[in-house]
Parts: structure tokens; C-alpha cells; sequence
């Protein structure tokens, strides 16, 4: 039964109805019949071909949750009829130093769910079952399709860094990361300020986790918050004043990138140095830390404030996340 879905046939433009027939079900492959897809900015990057590695047709999504129709002969944590989710990461050679250490998400040879092969906005994907995760009960679709990836890349810096909670954490960029990482800091117990360019947020920011709301353009509030942080999560892909950031760290802070930036990262030599700061990154989350953050998000709560559209109106939803309008996370339902 051929795939339905919406693709991209060359760079920037809009996305048409598009069907093909799937590979056959591998051993360790599942079948997952799709409800819900996020958009990630990622997605937007792809299909502009922002990262010059788009290849066409592209069936963009890769915050994917549904329903296991098949299941390969391999497949032994996965039966029909449970609820699953797919993030960025489809596979990875399974051998590899990362792979072997649960850190799949540095191999090498991983393959991507929506990057030379068909994503998520889709009614089906026959992709790897190890890399689709069981979602926890608590946690509604449409509210969950977002952490596979938003969550999952905000979630990680805390352990990969190991935030403590005594520390003042910023999360640069309200959107539908920075809304995760919000709320994931407010969990883990840190004093949190939303950092950002949209003042009309403030409210909201508040209400996921921020104690401090600052106004990235604001001088006066930038001067005033010199010095005060232990850790910053950036999750901004526009070019920014690095070195405006590095001067918000306390002595041993850390920035850490996880938008993907438009421009090469310039940092000035004496705000690093002076304090011994660190600029750092981190993508996407291994499985391991996948799995745990759905836990996390189901005991403490968190959830992607979600709009939703439709699957054939996915032009509509991509021109509302590129207007930076997605409140604060858009949602296709198929
Ligand atoms: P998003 O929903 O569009 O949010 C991005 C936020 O950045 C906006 O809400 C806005 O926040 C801020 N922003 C937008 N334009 C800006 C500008 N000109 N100047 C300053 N700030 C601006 O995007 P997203 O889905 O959260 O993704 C963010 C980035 O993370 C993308 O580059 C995406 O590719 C990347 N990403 C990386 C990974 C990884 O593994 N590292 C995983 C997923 C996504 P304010 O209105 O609050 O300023
Ligand atoms: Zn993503």
C-alpha cells in the first residue's frame, strides 16, 4: 500500500500531495501508522535547503508519534497496536565507539528520519524499531510528537552538562524548543529566565517555568544580567551577539548551541577566557536519554503547548513557524 504524504520538490518551495511505496519490513524494522507530527525549524531548514544538504523529493518530519501496524522478525520491544515515538535519528551502525557507549546520536553513520529518506508528514514511515520509543501514557500525542525532538535536544544539555539545581539557567529563543527548555529547568529545579526577542512572550514564558523574563534587545537589561549565569541554552538559529552572551555567564558558565546558527559562531577572546567560559553543543539526545526524557516529561508534567493543522494544510503551519507565530509548537494531524 503506497504512503501518502506532503513533499518539497525542489528548495523553498511549497509542499505537494506525494505518495510512494515503501522498502520492504526489515528485520529490526517497524511499521507505524502516523497521528501526530510536530514541526521542528529543522524541517523549514530542510526544505529551504538551509544546510545545502537537502535532497528532493522531501517528505519533511521527524517529530513523529503513531500506532506500530508491523513489526519485523528482529523486533522484540515493540508489538502491533502500541503507541510509539520516532525523532531525528532513524538508525546507526550499531558497532561504532557511540553507538556501543549509548551515544548513537555521534555515530557516524546515522541515518536521519526525514534526510534522504521520507519523514514524518506522512500517514505512515517504515523506519528502524530501535530507534522508536513507547510513549508513556500520561503524556497525550499531540502534546508528546514534540518532545522527540525539541524535547529531547533541550533535555539533554542538562546531563551532558550536568546542571545542577542551585544554578541560574537562560534559555535563549521562546519558540518550540526554548518552550521545552523552559519547563525542563523549572523541573530539574534551577532559577530560570527566558531570554528573547519577543516581549509579548513574556507571560507565557512565565508560565512555562521562567522566573526572569529578559528582552535580548533590551541594552540596559542585557547590562544588568552581565555575570549572573551558570548555564545558557541557546536554541536561536539568526545570527547574535556572542559576546553579548558570553558577558551574561558567571565565572565556569557555559553556552551551549543548540539552534542552528546562520552564520559562523565569532567569539570575542576575552570573555571566554576571563572567567573561563565554555561555548559548547549538543545534538539531538542518544536513545537512552530519549527514553529517560519521556519519563521525565510524564512524572513532572511537561508538554509542548501545541497548535495543531492538518496534514494537507502543513503550507499553512510551516508559513506560521517561519513568521515566527507557532505558539509554540505546530502539530499536523493525520
Ligand atoms: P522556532 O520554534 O522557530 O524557535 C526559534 C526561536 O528563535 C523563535 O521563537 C524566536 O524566539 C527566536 N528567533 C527567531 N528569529 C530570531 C531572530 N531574527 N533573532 C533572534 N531570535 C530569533 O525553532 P525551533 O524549532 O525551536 O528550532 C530552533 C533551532 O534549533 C533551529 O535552528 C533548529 O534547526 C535547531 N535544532 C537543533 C537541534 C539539535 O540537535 N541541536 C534539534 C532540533 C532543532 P524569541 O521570539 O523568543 O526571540
Ligand atoms: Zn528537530
Amino acid at each position: 500500500m503506497p504512503i501518502h504524504a506532503m513533499a518539497a520538490h525542489a528548495a523553498k518551495k511549497p509542499l505537494e500531495k506525494f505518495q510512494y511505496e515503501p522498502a520492504p519490513l526489515g528485520p529490526h524494522d517497524v511499521e507505524i501508522e502516523i497521528t501526530h507530527c510536530g514541526i521542528c525549524h529543522s524541517d523549514l531548514h530542510l526544505i529551504d535547503n538551509d544546510w545545502g544538504m537537502s535532497t528532493y523529493p522531501l517528505v519533511p518530519g521527524h517529530e513523529i508519534i503513531g500506532i506500530v501496524k508491523a513489526v519485523g522478525p528482529e523486533v522484540a520491544h515493540l508489538r502491533k497496536g502500541m503507541r510509539v515515538g520516532v525523532g531525528w535519528q532513524r538508525n546507526s551502525c550499531q558497532q561504532c565507539e557511540f553507538c556501543q557507549t549509548g551515544q548513537e546520536n555521534l555515530c557516524a553513520k546515522m541515518g536521519a528520519t526525514c534526510l534522504g529518506n521520507y519523514g514524518g508528514f506522512a500517514t505512515a514511515i517504515r523506519t528502524d524499531s530501535r530507534f522508536a520509543f513507547p510513549i508513556p501514557d500520561a503524556l497525550s500525542s499531540e502534546n508528546a510528537a514534540p518532545l522527540l525532538c525539541g524535547g529531547a535536544t533541550t533535555y539533554s544539555p542538562f546531563r551532558l552538562y550536568e546542571v545542577r539545581p542551585s544554578m541560574k539557567v537562560g534559555v535563549i529563543g521562546i519558540g518550540g524548543l526554548g518552550h521545552l527548555g523552559l519547563q525542563w529547568a523549572r523541573a530539574w529545579g534551577c532559577e530560570v529566565t527566558a531570554l528573547s526577542t519577543t516581549p509579548e512572550k513574556e507571560r507565557e514564558a512565565k508560565g512555562f517555568g521562567a522566573h526572569h523574563f529578559l528582552n535580548t534587545r533590551d541594552a540596559g537589561m542585557m547590562k544588568k544580567a552581565a555575570g549572573t549565569f551558570d548555564f545558557l541554552l541557546n536554541t536561536v538559529f539568526a545570527p547574535q551577539d556572542w559576546g553579548a552572551l558570553l558577558e551574561l555567564l558567571r565565572p565556569n558558565g557555559k553556552l551551549c548551541v543548540v539552534g542552528v546558527p546562520s552564520e559562523p559562531i565569532t567569539i570575542p577572546g576575552f570573555p571566554l577566557l576571563l572567567g573561563q567560559k565554555s561555548v559548547v553543543g549538543s545534538v539531538i539526545g542518544s536513545r537512552h536519554m530519549i527514553a529517560e526524557m519521556l519519563a521525565f516529561a510524564a512524572r513532572h508534567g511537561v508538554k509542548a503547548q501545541t497548535e495543531t493543522f492538518p496534514l494537507d494544510k502543513a503550507n499553512d503551519a510551516l508559513a506560521r513557524l517561519k513568521a515566527n507565530r507557532a505558539r509554540y509548537r505546530l502539530v499536523l494531524t493525520v
